[in-house]
């Protein structure tokens, strides 16, 4: 999370991380527009190029060398990466919907969102398998295979629709099946491969030489070839043509002519026939100057391009020229497409076709050609640098006076004190939409606005609080809030309370009127929705300005009065076992992202794991007789045990082959990404009886690794652990495990023994 001396004036978001986008981060990051936000909403992190698809699909790449890693590359960018599934337009308020969390502001837009498949047939979309969204093709790849490598039996591979991707992917996975079956000893033509399409030839929009040459390999391969045959029904196990013939088919694959996203129908902008956003020559929507759009999705009006990555990859650079250029207010550049263009076929081996207007090539230079090209490409991608600092000063954006009085005021000499609060009414129209618990222990709160919120404590009750306070490690706001909400129950969860009320505290760093509420809303929202979800009341709170964006809160839980239920620290009983409900090693993986060295998907199941409240392992570990209980947050693992194992009189031992660890996490901190906390918490080695031992061990450093938001470890009877683990599973801990065990104390100084 970078603080930038310039205050956000204008915001460009970006929906879909297709190619022209994933081109244009690329580029942003090398010359940003002070005062410019970029945000990138994505559903998925990890964008496959298409280009290099069907090599993947015949084996010849990795998962990872044919996808972009959208979160990497956003952070490259300075850019903000919300993963996040748009589901609408708001227009009037220029607003973008998602699933599952606030509508996001925007000042200018940008769709590149690809196309969605288009189901002809009755029954296609139950039972055909389409290529897009490319994940969900590549889950039930990969299971098909698992399935094919299982079963002995003969199987009967469809593909509706024979334009490139459909004869390219036909052609890869025949050729990855068949040898798959071959290392299996089995009969590689135990699968029957069929493509159907409606049209009279194969490859249309190619020249005859390029469809010849293809009819000849399918021929050759034992294809099936179905032309002018209209798949007009799908049902398990088989598909009709328009002809009425019925023909077997165990799994059909659907890569017909794709159309619009459906949402796109609901935004009133100007579509064509397939659904596409039809744009102008300067890929800016006909319908609205602040939209844009690029790649499969746009329809350029006039002159329609084949749906390809290509032209995807070619309009980023004009899109992001005029992106800047409406921010800036100059004139736009119209994009000038290719008449032809050059299209680089594999045919599942090592063998391509070169196809180009009427000219075609073929043979294992066309492939060599091809792959030089497609790494060349996805290089661009691989070992980012970090971001070129936007330069502050006065942005020279055209902005109205008074944005230019706040940015001003933003940019100059601020007020501490109480001249430091956010405006009165930015906080109150964000505390207006947050969904808050009503309970009746709290009779004054959020809603009665009074100067202090009242909260009762009930009869047989005794008050448990807690204060936790952090600044933002990550670009999403909403994420934030939910993690800092997260962050701040784990105690009182952890010592087996129930929540009963919030009080948050936030900076915000100073800016325009409308990004601060953006901002404030966008984070209270995720906070507010899980204390809502744990039943805690948020009654108040403060927000100040601040460098940076930063969040906490002070918990009230309540608990018997008699104590009876409490979990203390000090409880830890000789002979239980050490259970963990979460892996450890968010602190060196959000280091790890910082410096561009995670994974995407690395980060995505840490910041996952940090929003999974600890409430029902809390409740789940009570149920099995925990002695005793603890939150693992910033001192890392091993301080927290120690915290534990000092005032209970015992020692303990880590089994560290055991210990769950986030993928990612020992290669980021073997690589040395390690937390600045990281030497602090480390004195505590010295606490690790036989350290020597285990000093090589790749998970050492994790056991000093502060964590965010962390799991709950507690101290359970042995006889309980493996059901109390179990339980742990079933309630969606799926990494929980027994990760050692409590000790009798001896008379050792070093009170913690490491096993592996
Ligand atoms: C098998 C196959 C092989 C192909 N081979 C080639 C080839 O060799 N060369 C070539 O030029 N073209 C090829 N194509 C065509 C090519 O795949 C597409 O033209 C290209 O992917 C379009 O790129 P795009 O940038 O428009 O969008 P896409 O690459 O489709 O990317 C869209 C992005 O938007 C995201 N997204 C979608 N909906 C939402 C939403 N609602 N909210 C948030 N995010 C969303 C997706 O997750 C994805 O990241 C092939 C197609 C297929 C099927």
């Amino acid at each position: 999370m970078r603080a930038s001396d310039t205050p956000v004036l204008r915001d460009i978001v970006l929906v879909g991380g297709g190619h022209s986008h994933a081109v244009l981060l690329r580029r942003w990051a090398m010359q940003p527009l002070p005062g410019v936000r970029l945000t990138l909403i994505c559903r998925d992190t990890h964008t496959p190029y298409s280009g290099m698809l069907p090599a993947y699909i015949a084996g010849h790449y990795t998962h990872e060398q044919v996808h972009i890693d959208l979160r990497t590359l956003a952070q490259a960018a300075g850019a903000r990466f919300f993963k996040a599934e748009v589901t609408g337009l708001d227009r009037g308020a220029q607003r973008v919907l998602c699933q599952g969390r606030p509508p996001v502001a925007y000042d200018w837009l940008s769709i590149n969102i690809g196309a969605t498949p288009g189901f002809g047939a009755a029954g296609a979309s139950a039972h055909a398998l389409p290529v897009k969204p490319i994940d969900r093709f590549n889950r039930r790849w990969l299971e098909l295979l698992e399935r094919v490598r299982g079963r002995p039996a003969r199987w009967r591979l469809a593909v509706v629709g024979a334009g490139a991707g459909g004869v390219e992917l036909l052609l890869a996975m025949q050729w990855r099946l068949r040898r798959e079956l071959q290392a299996l000893g089995r009969d590689p033509g135990a699968i029957e491969f069929s493509i159907y399409t409606d049209a009279p030839v194969i490859l249309p929009t190619h020249n005859a030489r390029v469809q010849r040459h293809f009819m000849d390999l399918l021929r050759q391969r034992g294809v099936l070839v179905h032309t002018g045959q209209a798949v007009t029904q799908v049902w398990a196990g088989c598909l009709q043509t328009q002809s009425g013939r019925v023909f077997d088919a165990d799994e059909v694959i659907w890569v017909t002519q794709a159309v619009g996203a459906p949402w796109l129908r609901e935004t009133g902008l100007a579509l064509d026939a397939q659904g596409f956003i039809e744009v102008n020559d300067c890929l800016q929507s006909t319908a609205d100057a602040r939209v844009f759009a690029a790649g499969d999705v746009a329809s350029r009006v006039g002159q329609p391009l084949a749906k390809a990555g290509v032209f995807a990859v070619r309009q980023a650079m004009p899109l992001l020229h005029n992106l800047r250029a409406s921010v800036l207010g100059q004139p736009l550049k119209p994009y000038r497409a290719q008449q032809r263009w050059l299209a680089l076929l594999g045919t599942g081996g090592a063998q391509a076709v070169a196809s180009r207007g009427a000219l075609s090539a073929h043979g294992g230079w066309v492939w060599r050609w091809k792959d030089w090209i497609d790494r060349r490409f996805m290089a661009q991608f691989t070992h980012l640098p970090l971001a070129m600092p936007a330069h502050a000063g006065t942005p020279l954006l055209p902005v109205s006076e008074a944005e230019r009085e706040q940015a001003l005021a933003a940019s100059a000499m601020r007020c501490g004190g109480c001249g430091a609060k956010v405006g009165a009414s930015v906080l109150g129209r964000v505390l207006a939409r947050l969904p808050v618990s009503a309970r009746d222990d709290v009779p004054i709160g959020l809603q009665q606005a009074q100067d202090a919120a009242v909260v009762r404590v009930p009869p047989g009750k005794a008050l448990v609080q807690s204060v936790d306070f952090f600044r933002a490690f990550i670009d999403d706001p909403y994420v934030l809030g939910r993690i800092a909400a997260n962050h701040a129950l784990g105690d009182v969860w952890a010592m087996g309370a129930d929540a009963q009320s919030a009080l948050a505290i936030a900076t915000v760093p100073p800016g325009l009127e409308s990004r601060t509420e953006d901002v404030l809303t966008q984070m209270m929202t995720g906070a507010a929705e899980v204390l809502q979800a744990a039943g805690c009341a948020l009654v108040g709170g403060h927000s100040a300005e601040g460098q940076e964006l930063a969040l906490g809160f002070a918990i009230n839980g309540l608990i018997d009065q008699d104590l009876s239920t409490l979990l203390r620290k000090s409880g830890l009983r000789p002979g239980d076992a050490l259970v963990l409900t979460k892996p450890v090693g968010t602190g060196c993986l959000l280091v790890a992202h910082q410096m561009l060295r995670a994974r995407g998907h690395w980060i995505d199941a840490a910041l996952d794991s940090m929003m999974q409240s600890s409430q029902q392992a809390a409740q789940c570990l009570r149920e099995h007789g925990a002695h005793a209980c603890t939150d693992v947050t910033g001192f890392g693992l091993l301080g927290h045990l120690l915290e534990m194992s000092r005032p209970s009189g015992v020692d303990v031992e880590l089994d560290l082959a055991a210990l769950p660890v986030f993928e990612g996490a020992i290669e980021s901190a073997g690589a040395g990404h390690l937390s600045s906390a990281q030497p602090a918490n480390a004195q505590v080695r010295t606490a690790l009886r036989n350290l020597q031992a285990h000093a090589a061990h790749p998970k050492l450093p994790l056991l000093f690794d502060p964590q965010t938001a962390g799991g709950l470890l507690a101290s359970v009877p042995a006889a309980q652990a493996a059901a109390c683990v179990q339980a742990l599973h079933a309630a969606g801990y799926l990494r929980a495990a027994v990760i050692g065990r409590v000790l009798p104390a001896s008379a050792d100084a070093a009170p913690a023994v490491l096993k592996a």
